[in-house]
């Protein structure tokens, strides 16, 4: 009899996970309290990041930090609980973030973002999901020459380094690719290997289609029901208990709290981000991050998504959409942003660690247990990289990347 595994978590990474182990034969169950896709993975600006090698350091600039503790510009907001509540973490990741150290995380991250588009393509091909994707890149759009020449230089180093391909784009070219755009902007930087997704929570949907079409249970149940049983795992689910020989949390923000009962204390924390959808009557045609505020737009099928930067707040406290109003004024300087769709701005959080890195790997102390979160700002991306490699794992393969910077052993407990 095949192996019978639970997967925790029906977001990007834990339906590419459940694809994944079912392609190698295992007899795979699905298990969340929502349908798939409908929290982070939904939320997000549906960016497929090929470019995005670099994980995210902790700023070190100190102009920045001022400007965020007095709580200025778009990029970031904080709440005094939340930043008490991840103080531990937020130090370690400020730590982290030292150049030496953040380029250690670079070399271990951009193995897997190599990997993003490579491996979301069979998955879209299978699953008929090519109406979703658009493979024409997007833009970082710059209102400074400082700022762009610093961005031209970068992207230079990361074509050099990296193989990441880009175009630079002036004033008069950014405005002929764009004519949406009202405000001429000093100049783009044009990310050519990425992808885009018209609506993420779709494309995670039309996965976990294509892991049902191919004999998979999706099961609606609470992952805090977890439980060992003799040699294996149990969840209960609104179709009554079900029993696993292994199992997989793929629970995203909230695997914290669900591995704080295990006796785990690994360094993870939140950025939670809020969206709001726009009738917009031009659109920019490709996504657009206005790198320096710090919000991006996304031409979705629901009209021109508009996300934000990163808030730093515990995940149940009450949205405090302030980055949200400061960015649409500053959209509105770039585009006619029409008005604001009847619906309450979306709150979700990325999954983030203080070493930037996800957590992919058995459990350190249980065993049949794995797990796959922390994959921050990427998660989207990286997905089907995850759960190929997660699976890889478990199956006793040779991974398709080393995967010991990303062994959940790394944290001392
Ligand atoms: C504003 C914003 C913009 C972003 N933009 C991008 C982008 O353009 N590109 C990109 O790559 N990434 C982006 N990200 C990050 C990306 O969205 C996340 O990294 C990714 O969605 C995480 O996927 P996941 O499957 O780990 O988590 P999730 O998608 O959150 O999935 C976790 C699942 O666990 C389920 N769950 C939780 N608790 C329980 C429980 N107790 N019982 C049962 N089920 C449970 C949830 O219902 C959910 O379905 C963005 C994030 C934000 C907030």
């Amino acid at each position: 009899m095949n192996t019978s595994i639970l997967v925790l978590g029906a977001g990007m990474v834990g339906t590419c996970t459940a694809l994944h182990l079912q392609q190698r034969g295992f007899d795979v169950t699905l298990v969340d309290r929502q349908s798939p896709g409908q929290e982070t993975s939904m939320g997000n600006a549906g960016l497929i990041q090929r470019e995005a090698v670099e994980p995210y350091a902790f700023p070190r600039e100190l102009g920045f930090l001022w400007d965020v503790a007095r709580g200025n510009g778009a990029q970031v907001n904080w709440h005094a609980r939340g930043l008490w509540q991840m103080a531990g973490s937020l130090l370690s990741y400020f730590q982290h973030s030292h150049p030496i150290r953040h380029e250690l995380a670079t070399q271990a991250y951009s193995r897997l973002i190599a990997l993003s588009t490579v491996e979301h393509e069979p998955l879209i091909l299978a699953a008929s999901a090519q109406d979703l994707v658009a493979r024409e890149g997007f833009r970082f759009v710059f209102r400074t020459t400082q700022a762009f020449d610093k961005a031209v230089q970068r992207a230079e180093d990361l074509h050099a380094r990296f193989g990441v391909r880009s175009q630079n784009e002036s004033t008069d070219q950014l405005a002929q690719a764009e004519p949406a755009l009202r405000k001429r902007m000093t100049g783009a930087v044009h990310w050519l290997d990425s992808w885009s997704v018209n609506d993420p929570g779709a494309l995670v949907a039309r996965y976990a289609q294509l892991f049902m079409a191919r004999n998979g249970r999706v099961m609606t149940g609470d992952a805090s029901s977890l439980r060992a049983q003799g040699k294996g795992w149990l969840v209960h689910t609104t179709d009554g208990p079900v029993q696993a020989q292994q199992a997989v949390l793929a629970l995203g923000p909230w695997a914290d709290g669900l591995i704080r009962t295990l006796d785990y204390r690994f360094p993870l924390f939140i950025k939670r981000g809020y969206h709001q959808h726009y009738t917009a009557p031009a659109r920019v045609r490709l996504p657009l991050l206005d790198a320096e505020r710090g919000y991006a737009l996304a031409p979705m099928q629901r009209g021109l998504r508009l996300t934000t930067g990163a808030e730093f707040a515990c995940i149940d406290a009450s949205p405090t959409p302030v980055q949200l109003t400061k960015a649409e004024a500053m959209a509105r300087e770039l585009i006619d942003l029409g008005q604001p769709l009847s619906e309450p701005p979306w709150l979700g959080a990325r999954p983030c660690t203080a070493d930037m890195l996800p957590v992919m790997g058995p459990a350190p102390r249980h065993p049949g247990l794995w797990f796959n979160f922390g994959h921050a700002h990427h998660g989207f991306t990286l997905g089907p990289v995850a759960g190929r490699l997660l699976a890889e794992m478990l199956n006793g393969e040779s991974p398709c990347v080393d995967p010991s910077p990303y062994a959940p052993q790394r944290f001392k407990q």
